[in-house]
């Protein structure tokens, strides 16, 4: 094979390789596909770049619910939030903070510590 040939392959292949996570993160529709690009092409030359666009454009994909029937993973377990509380009065929410209840104008006891009567 000729020299010049063998070099022209070997140089088409590496563009091919160096590219791949631009061609992966188009083909999949990435939804940051320009930034996955531009990590390629800018960081692609250092190693830890490309390795990183190619992670990069093989996730971050919101799929849509594989399971459908199953609800999507929905925040159920809402554990009573340490920045808000509810008014006992009105039932809105209000800043945990709060003596007063900016609704209705209930007025919260001071702390009342778990299990007084
Ligand atoms: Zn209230």
């Amino acid at each position: 094979m000729e020299p010049l040939l063998f070099l022209l392959m070997a140089l088409a292949l590496g563009l091919i390789i160096y590219f791949i996570p631009t061609v992966i993160a188009i083909e999949r529709k990435h939804p940051s596909w320009g930034s996955v690009i531009a990590v390629n092409i800018f960081l692609g030359w250092t190693l830890l770049g490309w390795v990183a666009a190619l992670a990069w454009s093989l996730t971050g994909i919101s799929r849509p619910a594989t399971t459908p029937g199953q609800a999507p993973a929905q925040p159920t377990h809402q554990v009573a939030r340490t920045e808000e509380k509810t008014c006992p009065r009105c039932a809105e929410t209000v800043k945990a903070a709060a003596k007063v209840c900016r609704f209705c104008g209930h007025e919260f006891e001071a702390k009342q510590p778990p299990g007084a009567a």
